[in-house]
């Protein structure tokens, strides 16, 4: 299956299972810095983050929790349904920032040194004859 497939399947899937309670966006550490999370309230949000994994545009306060996410990871042991709640942030970060071939929906930055700045470290890391089997 290719990327943009499982992104879909993904998205389907953890999309169908969650009831939208809020729970994850009530525990998250991001959402007090993200505009209009509060004012919307927990449930709100997370109805807006099912309709981006939906194929939807979302609604301002849920793009900006999605595009707050740091992957703190905390939303997912406070799932009461059991799912991989950071998962579906991911899922809905990736879509929102056009992975599927759509306009992006949350600003993309792009770091043009990112590989560089890979290399650079796993020098720093791995031993000469790693380096020359991976670099
Ligand atoms: S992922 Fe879990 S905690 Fe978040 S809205 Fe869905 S069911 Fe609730």
């Amino acid at each position: 299956m290719s990327l943009a497939g499982h992104i879909r399947a993904e998205s389907a899937r953890l999309a169908a299972l969650c009831t939208g309670c809020g729970g994850c966006v009530t525990a998250c550490p991001m959402a007090p810095y993200a505009a209009g999370v509060e004012a919307a309230g927990p449930a709100a949000v997370a109805a807006g983050m099912l309709d981006v994994l939906r194929d939807g545009a979302g609604t301002p306060a849920a793009l900006a929790w999605i595009a707050a996410c740091t992957r703190s990871g905390i939303c997912t042991p406070a799932c009461p349904e059991g799912l991989d709640a950071a998962f579906m942030l991911r899922l809905a970060q990736w879509r929102a920032k056009g992975a599927l071939g759509t306009p992006p929906l949350i600003p993309v930055r792009e770091d043009t040194q990112y590989s560089p700045k890979v290399k650079a470290f796993a020098r720093l890391t791995l031993t000469e004859e790693e380096q020359s089997r991976w670099l």
